[in-house]
């Protein structure tokens, strides 16, 4: 359904997966009159110009934000602060910076300081995403159904907060405001400390001489390839993740060390109740996010049997 567009006029910097997923779900919703695009690179923004990836792909970040009434800044975390000193002089007057960066903290504090006077700054955070990466990999309903936090900075304009609500909102999106050092905390537990569990997983058994990669790779199904889907995700992006979300990171992966060992001891002890009582605990935190709608109930991920 489409309605009356929420921004005249919005630019995206970074063409990969949440930018070209933003494009395409602001197309299909009538959500932005125009959407200009720039990446670093020519090879995306030759890409992005084959496939119809934006109105106008631009050939520098400063282009593409001119006269833009939002401006989105898709590009890895480790990037924002130096995208945002480039961009900052050809900002216009009453425009909204966003950004969609995994870290809140580091990004506002990156970000902040380069934004002349005048000019609205929303940070924003869908909690959506693939294992896949660059222009050819966004689809319009990534953010359905997903929440996306709209982090407000001190000061941040009311309505400017509440048109970037609206956006996210037009996607497909459920919104929730949040401050930034709580969604970095949040994040550590949600998605940063599973993400490095995933990684150091998949390291481990490619170190483990006994078992072969062949065995590794044939029998994955028993669980392993679940820790390999997210072990997949793009390095550029999980490596600025980890060095600016270092503290919250580090506070949950302290804790998930201690539970770890305390179910080695189980595992030596033969203590089954706690195994037991862990497990259960558990399952009913699957439940809970089945129930909340947030995956799929089906048996293995929904995945279909061959043969
Ligand atoms: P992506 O598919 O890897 O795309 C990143 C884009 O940023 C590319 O177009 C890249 O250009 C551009 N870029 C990189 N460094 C740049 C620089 N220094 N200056 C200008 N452009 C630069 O990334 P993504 O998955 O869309 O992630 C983008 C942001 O969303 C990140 O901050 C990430 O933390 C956040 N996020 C990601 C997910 C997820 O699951 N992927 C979920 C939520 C939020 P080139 O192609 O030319 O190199």
């Amino acid at each position: 359904m489409s309605g009356a567009p929420i921004y005249n006029r919005v630019a995206l910097i970074g063409l990969g997966l949440i930018a070209s997923s933003m494009f395409w779900a602001m197309k299909r919703h009538g959500l932005a009159g125009e959407v200009t695009g720039f990446a670093r690179s020519e090879a995306t923004r030759a890409t992005a110009r084959e496939i119809g990836l934006c109105d106008r792909v631009c050939d520098s970040a400063i282009e593409a934000v001119e006269g833009a009434d939002l401006v989105v800044l898709c590009v890895p975390v480790g990037a924002m602060g130096e995208v945002a000193a480039e961009i900052a002089p050809a900002l216009q007057p009453g425009a909204t910076v966003s950004d969609v960066g995994s870290v809140k903290k580091a990004v506002i504090e990156a970000v902040g300081p380069h934004l002349p006077e005048g000019v609205h700054f929303v940070p924003a955070h869908p909690l959506a995403g693939t294992e896949h990466s660059g222009p050819t990999s966004g689809f319009a309903e990534l953010f359905e159904n997903r929440w996306s936090l709209i982090v407000p900075v001190e000061g941040s304009d009311r309505a400017a907060v509440e048109r970037v609500e609206q956006l996210w909102q037009g996607m497909g999106a459920l919104t929730d405001e949040m401050d930034a050092e709580h969604h970095d905390l949040v994040l550590a537990v949600t998605s940063h400390a599973p993400h490095l569990i995933a990684y150091t997983m998949v390291g481990v058994a490619d170190d483990l001489r006994r078992v072969t990669d062949s065995e590794v790779i044939k029998y994955s199904a028993a669980g392993f390839r679940d820790f390999t889907r997210i072990a997949a995700s793009d390095p550029t992006m999980w490596r600025d993740v980890f060095l600016t979300n270092k503290d919250a990171t580090l506070e949950i992966l302290g804790r998930f060390t201690e539970e770890l060992f305390a179910l080695q001891r189980a595992i030596r002890t033969g203590d089954g109740d706690h195994l037991f009582d862990y497990f259960t605990r558990t399952r009913a935190i699957r439940r809970g996010i089945i129930e909340a709608g947030q995956d799929t109930d089906a048996p293995d991920f929904g995945r279909v049997k061959k043969g």
